[in-house]
């Protein structure tokens, strides 16, 4: 499933692409308009998923899948997906895709990015991923730690949930 998201979601977008779904997002493509959202969530088969109810009757009404996303928080609005059908909570990071701009990532050897990450970093970790996109690199460092534990109480959320 790919997913495109409205302004209103790009916190989330940065998830989604966390968890490795393809997510473009409004806000890094500068699209303020609704009609050329439309038309890409039509042209590139992506699901899009909004928080403004207009948007989403409209894009309904032209055959295009849409989700308006329940939830004030990026957490909630995982659990929401989640709950509803539209994604897993996978490993995370996924390091699939780049959480800034959606590329691919690719993983590298170590040697490539010596010079290109903090001493410190190098020093500490060896295996590191780079966007074939924009160029950033990532490594397992202690946001990775943090990532594991926010995807944790979206779990929570999820099972609270199912049992009310
Ligand atoms: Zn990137």
């Amino acid at each position: 499933m790919r997913f495109l998201a409205d302004a209103m979601l790009g916190k989330l977008a940065e998830w989604l692409r966390i968890l490795g779904y393809d997510t473009l997002a409004a806000e890094d493509l500068s699209i303020m308009d609704d009609d050329y959202l439309l038309d890409i969530a039509e042209d590139e088969g992506r699901v899009l998923l909004t928080k403004d109810v207009e948007l989403y009757e409209r894009a309904k009404k032209e055959g295009i899948e849409a989700v308006l996303v329940e939830g004030n928080d990026v957490e909630h609005q995982l659990a929401f997906l989640v709950k509803n059908g539209y994604i897993e909570l996978r490993e995370v990071p996924s390091l699939e895709r780049c959480p800034k701009c959606n590329g691919p990532l690719k993983k590298v050897s170590k040697e490539e990015v010596k010079g290109l990450v903090p001493m410190g970093v190098y020093m500490s970790h060896d295996e590191f991923w780079v966007c074939t996109n924009c160029g950033q690199i990532y490594w397992k460092g202690s946001h990775w730690k943090r990532m594991k534990e926010f995807v944790e109480r979206v779990k929570g959320l999820v099972e609270d949930k199912s049992r009310a």
